[in-house]
């Protein structure tokens, strides 16, 4: 009898503290986005859209791009978290996923479209690929910015929460899906 109370207060010991450790990598999470794009005021002071129109920046010398276009710009992530991880933004100065409205439903498509074909150009099966946005106050720079990963299995546990589809994550297919109903 005595036993099943305290296996019961066992496993609520367990999940309290796996929610502390939630709450935690969060927290983290937070401070860094904020300290990382703390500099960042407006477009003349964004260095993602330096990248994006060929500017010099402050942050060193510009990525290479792998795909280029009127609207927007593919290169490699500095902090890749796989083998293959880029970031597609476009060269507006957009803050993030919350200011976009339904007339933003067609770059966002045609961002998408453009990452899922780099992916096929590597060999890689867009469908394996991990593609979308972090939603504010989870960005790390403030230009909106849309994430493609691959594999996986290269990604340790921290990169795994970070990029799982979550309120803090959208996959690329709910992020159109959720333009769709934005107002215009
Ligand atoms: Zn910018
Ligand atoms: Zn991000």
């Amino acid at each position: 009898m005595a036993c099943l109370p305290e296996g019961m207060s066992k496993r609520k010991r367990l999940y309290t503290a796996g929610l502390a450790g939630l709450g935690l990598i969060i927290l983290v999470s937070i401070y860094k986005c904020g300290f990382r794009s703390a500099s960042i005021s407006g477009p003349e002071d964004c260095f993602f859209c330096d990248f994006a129109n060929h500017r010099p920046s402050s942050r060193g010398p510009n990525p290479n791009l792998e795909v280029e276009t009127e609207e927007y710009v593919i290169f490699k992530d500095k902090f890749p978290a796989a083998r293959h991880h880029y970031l597609a933004i476009p060269k507006e100065h957009l803050e993030s996923f919350s200011v976009l409205n339904r007339s933003h439903l067609g770059l966002v498509q045609r961002m998408e479209l453009g990452m899922k074909e780099l992916f096929k150009s590597k060999n890689v099966d867009p469908n394996e690929a991990i593609i979308g946005f972090h939603i504010p106050p989870f960005i790390s720079v403030k230009h909106l910015h849309l994430h493609g990963i691959y594999p996986a299995s290269d990604m340790n546990v921290l990169n795994k929460i970070n990029f799982f589809s979550s309120f803090w994550f959208k996959k690329s297919e709910d992020a159109i899906q959720d333009l769709e109903s934005r107002e215009l």
